[in-house]
């Protein structure tokens, strides 16, 4: 059934993958490599724009682009291609933060890009539990939201490409079920713990749902986790609670997110995706749209 195309609403995933881009370049500044913690921590809550002329987006949205040009080309998630389409995203410039997973599976994919299916499964004794498949799928939810079901679908098969362990694949689901529901106006947490597998990804959606859009971000994502260990389940659930707190606000949902620091670029690329897949840019600093590197 997966390899029939599904007519998917390529308008919305170009604004989520707009968005995505947006923050993961945004998130990716406050990183100690660009501003000392406490220098971050001031700035995000004074809510400073960063100065940098140019931001540079990364790994989470190279690999958001090579997903999104499959699905524009085949209209449904070809697993080989988008092996090949990952590993070329990455030898174009490797440069771009990935992970020591990607840099051990995505070079081997080059000249064999069938063999992800051994390879990815092998990676860390039963697959990359990582929020790698997460942090790129947002878009594929946007394209697809007109079928919830097959939106899960779809995302399972682009996780597993690189992400097989099964929090790697519950991990792409949730975020990809919220992109979808963001677009349809109807993006809950409780709406997304019911479509994403059970596991701790889910467990933490759980525990999401119960924290109050009252609650400071910083003390939301000490009670979640925001990606310090760079799990799909200590990442992913803190990404959607910011992200469903300020449904609708691009900017405001991207400062709350940054708030939680951790992984800032990949909880902020998940976070704009989904809120983006509604909104795309609409609302955000003129100097933001100026700031980010160009997608194409
Ligand atoms: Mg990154």
């Amino acid at each position: 059934m997966d390899s029939t195309p599904v007519p998917g609403d390529r308008t919305a995933a170009r604004r989520s993958l707009e968005a995505l881009a947006l923050g993961d370049a945004f998130g990716e500044r406050w990183f100690p490599l660009f501003r000392p913690p406490r220098q971050a921590f001031a700035e995000v809550r004074a809510r400073r724009t960063p100065h940098e002329p140019l931001w540079h987006w990364t790994d989470d949205t190279a690999l958001a682009r090579a997903l999104h040009r499959v699905l524009e080309e085949r209209g449904h998630v070809d697993q080989d291609r988008l092996a090949l389409c990952f590993a070329l995203a990455f030898d174009a410039d490797r440069a771009r933060g990935y992970g020591h997973g990607m840099h051990l599976l995505l070079p081997q994919l080059l000249g064999s890009p069938g063999d992800w299916r051994t390879l990815a499964p092998g990676l860390f004794e039963g697959g990359s539990l990582g929020n790698g498949a997460a942090m790129r799928v947002a878009p594929l939810g946007a394209r697809f939201h007109a079928d919830l079901g097959h939106t899960a679908r779809q995302a399972a098969l682009s996780a597993e490409v690189t992400h097989a362990h099964p929090e790697g694949v519950a991990g792409a689901v949730a975020v990809a079920v919220a992109a979808a529901l963001s677009v349809r106006g109807e993006f809950t947490l409780e709406a997304v713990t019911a479509r994403t597998p059970e596991g701790l990804v889910r467990e933490g959606l759980r525990r999401a749902a119960g924290v109050p859009f009252t609650t400071e971000p910083w003390r939301a994502a000490d009670l979640l986790g925001s990606g310090r260990r760079i799990r799909a389940d200590d990442t992913v659930p803190f990404a959607l609670w910011t992200a469903a707190r300020h449904r609708g606000d691009l900017e405001a949902a991207l400062w709350a997110t940054a708030e939680g620091f951790g992984d800032v670029d990949t909880t902020c690329a998940i976070t704009a995706g989904v809120v983006g897949a509604a909104t795309g840019l609409e609302g955000v600093p003129e100097a933001w749209l100026l700031r980010r590197e160009p997608l194409d």
